[in-house]
């Protein structure tokens, strides 16, 4: 007699549901995946900035491995198939405000073991021919993708859907309860959706649901400014990150900043600060006439203060299981691999368990 696949429900489409859900459904899980907007990587996902690297964690961070296995992750082509990175680009470049900062940062990455390369002033201006300051010192980080998340997390969910997964979208989940063991979602209009596991993949919506059984999983927000310019010509094909500027261009040519963002609680403060940096642009870039601000949005990254993310069964209930943190992009791929390992064959992820207050 063959057994019944599992029923997995999964809440939240962005990066890490919809990678979640492609590799549940590859397993042969019965997979729901439910979203309250109107298509995959409609929350924080769509205004990040969709670098693929391990560099800008230092060595010493307690989660530099886990990323480490997470960059890789994205050059297997069992976590990541390679028609899914179509249109993603190579390599990145940073510098320090002093050359003895930029050298002891490629040294220690160096020496953590990846794939960098210290260039001068003159290799740097060969290479990046857009620069109208090239720095005495740059690292060179080959191996670093700049990629579009909203479309890696369509991507996920087109397969997952391929793979026999359902996804609704316009479905805000607004409880999480526990009825004879088992976990039950309950929808705005009161519907209960058993499940054998419930999976949580809700970003800073996460917290909410797991208050709603009680618990406390200590997750907050950090601000991040995500800036979009039209430009009709191709700039750089790397993502350039130095003191004032950290930038990659698309294919179409549009050019994507990030900044940090620290809300003074005026609405035209995203613009304004979109504004400031077109001008930093033009200082330290050629640009061509005609570039202009195309949007300025604020996207919530979703953390904890240990600064780690978390990825299992949370502790004290049975079948629900979390997947939430930063930064998620990066992470999201390995860890749909891992929760997929381990709720369909039992394999433990080797991540340390998720306290619940
Ligand atoms: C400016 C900026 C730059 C960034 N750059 C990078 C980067 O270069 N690399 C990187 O790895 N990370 C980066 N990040 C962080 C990255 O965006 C996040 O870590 C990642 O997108 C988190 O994905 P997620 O799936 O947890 O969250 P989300 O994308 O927010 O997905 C959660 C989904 O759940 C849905 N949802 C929430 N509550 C409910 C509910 N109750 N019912 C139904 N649906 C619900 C939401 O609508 C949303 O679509 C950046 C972030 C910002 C803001």
């Amino acid at each position: 007699m063959t057994q019944k696949p599992p029923r997995i429900l999964i809440v939240g489409a962005g990066m890490f549901g919809s990678a979640m859900a492609y590799h549940l459904a590859i397993g042969d899980a019965d997979v729901v995946l439910l979203e309250a907007g109107p298509a995959p990587g409609c929350g924080v996902t769509g205004r990040a900035f969709g670098w693929i690297n391990v560099i800008n964690r230092p060595p010493q961070h307690p989660g530099y491995a886990l990323l480490k296995a997470g960059f890789d992750a994205y050059r297997d082509p069992l976590v990541v198939p390679p028609q899914m990175l179509e249109g993603a680009r190579s390599g990145s470049l940073i510098w320090h405000a002093t050359a003895g900062e930029t050298e002891d940062f490629g040294l220690s990455h160096q020496r953590a073991g990846e794939a960098v390369e210290l260039l001068d002033r003159q290799a740097l201006a060969k290479l990046e021919p857009c620069l109208r300051n090239p720095p005495e010192l740059a690292v060179l980080s080959r191996n670093d993708l700049a990629l579009d998340p909203a479309r890696l997390a369509r991507a996920f969910t087109d397969a997952a859907v391929r793979a026999g997964a359902t996804v609704v979208f316009g479905q805000d989940v607004v409880g999480v309860e526990q009825v004879d063991g088992r976990p039950v979602l309950r929808s705005e209009k009161g519907e209960a959706m058993v499940a054998d596991v419930v999976v949580l993949a809700a970003g800073s919506g996460t917290g909410k649901l797991m208050q709603a059984l009680g618990m406390d999983i200590g997750v907050r927000t950090a601000p991040a400014l995500l800036l979009r310019y039209a430009c009709s010509t191709p700039v750089t094909s790397r993502i350039l990150r130095m003191p004032r500027l950290e930038l990659r261009q698309a294919a179409d040519h549009t050019l994507v900043v990030a900044a940090s963002f620290v809300d003074d609680g005026s609405d035209d403060l995203p613009r304004r600060l979109g504004e400031a940096r077109l001008a930093v642009m033009r200082d330290e870039l050629d640009l061509p006439e005609g570039v202009t601000l195309l949007s300025a949005e604020v996207g919530q990254r979703p953390t904890f203060d240990d600064d780690l993310p978390r990825l299992g069964f949370a502790s004290q209930t049975r079948g629900i299981y979390l997947a939430v943190g930063h930064p998620g992009v990066i992470l999201a791929p390995l860890f749909g691999k891992l929760a997929a390992d381990e709720i369909l064959q039992g394999k433990p992820t080797g991540l340390a368990a998720i306290p619940t207050a």
